[in-house]
């Protein structure tokens, strides 16, 4: 069995959302489907969620209004039947109708999660009936259903394997089960979600459940690239990568995946392929156990990074003081990404800035603080250790003209992090494509 997802832009459009239909159509065997909501919808339920948890009832009807003209031409024109048109219009009306019985009722968090699980619910349910009217065999696969978080939001794996397994059973004499990404329930039962971009984490978590043959991610470029096609202009789609080095480019910054999605695939061994829509006989990013090694695959960049050195001549010798530096940053819930040690201070970095300033009070007992804001991490994945050697002097060969502010090499097999000013991101990230890639032509 195989997983499809594909996101928002992928269903945006009725003629999009046509063309996945043929696609499936063309692929032979099980899947299950899973989409997102349209795009731009789950953005719109939060602005409403927030007008009507701020009691701003004028604009949040005024949003409702918008989005339901939007989604009343979408059905007319995904539709080509007078019958299957009155249908849609009939969809359309009843979740419309169900955003404004939610705005009129006393409106708290559990309504806002009620009516942002809405957006995965109508593209889903307008999905299955085009596949209808074009006669194509399908069924439709709730999520609410088998999908679950426990009490600290992590997805219950083997619970939802063992709902899914037999809900697929019933429902399988068909080959496309469509479902909905992102939406799920939670420990008391009500209706939750995966939280933003998780679409991409429901396609792996029933990947995994099931254990399928592969898990595919459809968006609308041509896999993962090598570096930010946003800044630097000569990229390329990687062929491979193994779990690990797409964690951390997701984690780093490559927005093509949701960071927890490689989890329940890596868990389970189901390899994860990266798919373009625009372009479907191109090959993708193929992730798995096996990834290709022996070259720098990629680099990614987070932004909003902070720096914190302590200094202190305390730190000379002495055992101990590492321990009372995390655990300032641990008392006030703050996940450090890089370390950085000398004899006599210590650099990290994070990326929330809530306890900023409690931290800075508690840290000053140990030493002089220094605080860096602005900052940007690159990540350069691949395997460097065994398989590169003069990875390391290409790099800094490639930033010689590039202020550093911290390194991190030897955490893992394959990462080198370097911390510079945000100012200097763009042409790092071009220098160094030149300097670690051979560009295919
Ligand atoms: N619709 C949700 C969002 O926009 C989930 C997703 O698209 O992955 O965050
Ligand atoms: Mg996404």
């Amino acid at each position: 069995m195989l997983v499809l997802k594909f996101g928002g832009t992928s269903v945006g459009r009725p003629e999009r959302m046509r063309k996945i239909a043929d696609l499936l159509f063309e692929t032979s065997g099980k899947k299950v489907v899973v989409l997102s909501a349209l795009s731009g919808t789950t953005n719109t339920l939060v602005r409403i969620g927030d007008h009507l948890l701020a009691k701003g009832t004028d604009a949040a009807e005024r949003e409702i209004v918008t989005l339901e003209k939007h989604y009343e031409a979408f059905a007319t024109d995904l539709f080509s039947s007078q019958a299957y048109r009155a249908i849609g219009q009939e969809i359309v009306g009843r979740y419309f109708s169900l955003f404004r019985l939610l705005a009129a009722g006393r409106f708290d968090e559990r309504s806002y999660r009620e009516l942002l699980a809405q957006g995965e619910l109508i593209s889903t349910e307008l999905f299955y009936h085009h596949l209808q009217e074009r006669k194509i065999a399908s069924k439709l696969l709730p999520a609410l259903h088998f999908m679950s978080i426990d009490e600290n939001q992590e997805p219950e794996l083997e619970k939802i394997s063992e709902r899914l397994r037999p809900l697929i059973q019933t429902l399988g004499n068909v080959d496309i089960l469509v479902t909905q990404g992102y939406i799920c329930r939670n420990h008391r039962n009500e209706i939750d979600n995966l939280r933003r971009g998780g679409s991409d984490y429901t396609a792996s978590l029933i990947g995994a459940a099931i254990k399928a043959a592969e898990i595919q991610i459809w968006t609308d470029i041509d896999g993962m690239h090598n570096n930010d096609p946003r800044i630097v202009k000569k990229t390329f789609p990687i062929a491979e990568l193994t779990f690990d080095e797409a964690s951390e480019l997701a984690y780093f910054g490559a927005k093509i995946l949701h960071p927890s999605t490689i989890v329940p695939a890596q868990k389970m061994g189901v390899p994860v392929r990266l798919k373009n829509t625009m372009d479907e006989k191109a090959a993708g990013t193929l992730i798995s156990n096996k990834g290709s090694r022996g070259q720098v695959k990629a680099i990614a960049a987070k932004d909003g990074i902070t720096a914190v050195r302590v200094k202190s001549s305390r730190m000379l010798l002495a055992y101990g003081f590492l321990r009372k530096v995390f655990e300032v940053f641990e008392k006030y819930k703050t996940s450090i990404d890089m370390v950085s040690t000398s004899e006599v201070a210590v650099s990290v970095t994070i990326d929330d800035l809530q306890a900023l300033s409690n931290i800075e009070e508690e840290l000053r007992a140990l030493g002089t603080i220094e605080v860096d804001k602005d900052q940007t991490i690159i990540c350069i994945v691949g395997n460097m250790i065994a398989e590169k050697p003069d990875a390391l002097k290409l790099v800094f060969d490639s930033l010689s003209s590039v202020p550093i502010r911290m390194v991190c090499f030897g955490g893992s097999h394959n990462n080198i992090s370097i911390l510079l000013d945000t100012r200097h991101k763009d042409k790092a990230l071009n220098l160094l494509n030149e300097g670690l890639f051979t560009i295919p032509r």
